[in-house]
Formats: C-alpha cells, structure tokens, sequence
C-alpha cells in the first residue's frame, strides 16, 4: 500500500472553473478573487479578508501594516514552521521566541509576559496543528502591553475557540493554501481582519502600494493612471488560483468532517498502543485536525528515526512538525527551550487528509504498532 502524507481533493467542477478562467482572457487578479475573498470573509464571518499568494506574504503584510520597524521585538513560539519566525526578519526586527505548552505543542502562554520588553510590538501565536492557542490570555497580554496580535492559521480552517472561529480573533489572521493545508489552491494564502486600516494597508501593499489595482484599470471604464502611495510588495493572487479556492470552499466543512473521521479512527486504534501518546484536544476547542500527530514515550523515543523508516518501507509517508526555529544554524540562538526540543526529537506526524479509507488507517496503525513493538 502506498499512502501519502496527504492528499489534495480536487473535483472536475473546480478543473473546469479553472478552465473557464483561462478562457475568460483575464488571469490575474480579478473577478474571482474578489468573489474568493467575499465567500471567505462570509465562511470565517469577518469584515475583510485578502487573498494573497502565500499565508508568508499574509504574515508579512500583516506586520508591515501594523508598521513593525527594525530593532523592534515581536513574540513567536518556537515550535513553528520558519516562516512565523522569518517574516519578523524580514523587518530586520527580532523573533523572541518562546517554548511550547506539552499537551497541545501551541505557544506556552504563561512563558509569554515575561518576555515583554519596551520594543515589544506584536504577538504571533500559531494554532499548532489546527488547535488553537489559549487566546483569552494571549488577547489579555496583549491589551495590558499594548501590543497587536497577529495569528498564523495556517493550520486552521475550521477551528474554534470557546466557540469562537478562528479568523475572528486577533488584530488579523493569516491562512495558507498551499498544497497541504486544509484546503488549498496550490500557493495561496488568506488575511482575515475587522481592522479597517490594517486590511486597507494590506490591500494596497499586496500589489506595489499602488492606488488601484490592475482590474480597476484595466477592467471596464478604468484608466491607466495609478500612484504609488506606500512601498508595496507583489503578493497578489491569481483568478486561477482564486477558482480553485471557490471550489475547495464549498467543501471545507465535508474536508474537516473528513479529518475528524480520521482522527476519531486513529484515537480508537491507538487507545490499546502503549508507548505511544496523543495530542489532546482541549475541551473549550476544536481543532481543524490539519495535523494528527503521536509522541514516542521515554521507552522508545530514540528510535523514531527508525520507525520512521520502517514506516516509509510500508509505503506510508509521515512527517516531523517541527524542528523548533532556534535549532536552525542560521539562528544565532543561545537559549534552551527544552519542551519543543524534547517534543520534537519523539513526534511523528502521520498521514490525515479526508480521503484516508478505514483500511489505510488501520494498515498505517498497526504499522506503528509493529514499528513501536520491535
Ligand atoms: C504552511 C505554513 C506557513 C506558510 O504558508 P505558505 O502559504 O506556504 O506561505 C506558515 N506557517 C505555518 C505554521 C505553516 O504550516
């Protein structure tokens, strides 16, 4: 059996909205992508939301607009893709990072407040997996510091906090739709926000600074003429990518429907494996499920290279989420975070995506079992 790490779920009605855009003459930014970011503004239930070309661009965007400047400090967990740490680079500001909360792997939030300096300007939490952090604490330092929280939901599409979706919480969110992510449209991201000006600044520097975008100009009763009015970037989408992401929105509820199936079934296999531990889901959250992982226990942790090997020789593909950022060698980091590193050294992340049958779950579960036996 040969089972992916994922599996992106595309239908013919989306291939054929695709093909009608390429026939349709205008292929960038357009109509689709405004008809894309009002579905989503509508799904998340938000006021404004931007489509981009990547959740990166999403979180760069989003630090420029609340005007993070160099020498400034902005708080970031460790156990996270790169690219939460890299955008605060970019500014050449300084990721702070912090260590992770065991159960979940999310940013530990009481390690949060005493990382607070004078140049202190934002938070950055990331939902690990799909579970989202504990925002009441983080949203409560945030408004003592005076500080703007800038969520990275990569992982979440849906997830819910104390019943609230993630989207609608901090200053801004961002979401991915690259090929992994809950849905996706190749490359792609999302900035949701209530925040009138820093969705306006976002909208204007996704594409140069300029004042109108190319539609406005080149669509019906447009003009040429355009100013610059901020130092942009070019982060803009496509309307093909925007028709792809139409298309996996009317089923983003069927898609989280589907993890949970999946995750529900690996939980009840995995309740008679010893040695193995699972990521709990808090009770006051839904997780998106974007990712299931396992942990080894202390009896086999160091042999989860192995096993990770053992597994690819089934023919089943998992993953490590993450290498924490201070671990890097470009990272000039001194300073021991020793949950993520612990963490990171016994995770495995396994494969989970709405198409997994009953069978493939059940070869990939005994598969461990076997694996964490021998
Ligand atoms: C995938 C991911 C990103 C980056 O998303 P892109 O759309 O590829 O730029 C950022 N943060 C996390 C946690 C991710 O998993």
């Amino acid at each position: 059996m040969e089972i992916p790490f994922f599996k992106p779920q595309i239908d013919e009605e989306t291939i054929e909205s695709v093909a009608e855009v390429l026939r349709s003459g205008w292929l960038t930014m357009g109509p689709k992508c405004i008809e894309f970011e009002e579905a989503f503004a509508k799904y998340i239930g938000c006021k404004h939301a931007i489509f981009v070309n990547s959740c990166t661009a999403a979180l760069h965007l989003c630090l420029a607009a609340i005007g993070l400047e160099p020498g400034d400090e902005v708080i970031v967990p460790t156990m996270t893709f790169v690219a939460t740490a890299e955008v605060v680079q970019y500014f050449y500001a300084t990721p702070v990072l912090i260590d992770c909360r065991k159960d979940t792997l999310c940013i530990d939030e009481t390690l949060i407040e005493a990382a607070i300096t004078s140049k202190t300007r934002a938070i950055m939490p990331m939902h690990y997996g799909g579970h989202p952090c504990e925002m009441d604490t983080i949203l409560a330092i945030a408004k003592k510091h005076g500080l703007k929280v800038i969520e990275d939901a990569a992982h979440c599409l849906p997830a819910y906090y104390k019943g609230r979706m993630v989207g609608t919480i901090g200053d801004a969110t961002c979401f991915s739709f690259y090929a992994n992510k809950c849905i996706t449209t190749g490359e792609g991201g999302m900035i949701t926000t209530d925040n009138d000006e820093i969705a306006e600044k976002c909208r204007i520097m996704r594409l140069h600074g300029m004042s109108k975008d190319a539609y406005k100009r080149f669509g019906k009763g447009g003009t040429w003429k355009y100013d610059i009015v901020m130092r942009g970037y070019k982060y803009n989408a496509t309307d093909m990518a925007a028709a792809i992401g139409l298309g996996q929105l009317k089923r983003v509820d069927e898609f989280w429907q589907g993890r949970k199936r999946v995750a529900r079934k690996y939980q009840s296999l995995f309740e008679n494996i010893k040695n193995v531990i699972l990521s709990t889901e808090l009770s006051s959250c839904q997780s998106s499920w974007h990712l299931f992982t396992i942990r080894l226990d202390q009896t086999i942790q160091s042999k989860r290279d192995e096993i990770i090997q053992s597994l690819a020789s089934l023919g089943i593909t998992t993953s490590v989420h993450y290498t924490p950022i201070h671990c890097f060698s470009n990272q000039k980091s001194n300073k021991k975070y020793s949950q993520a590193e612990k963490e990171s050294l016994r995770e495995i992340s396994l494969p989970i995506y709405p198409g997994l049958s009953d069978t493939e779950i059940q070869y990939v579960a005994q598969a461990i079992e076997k694996a964490t036996l021998g």
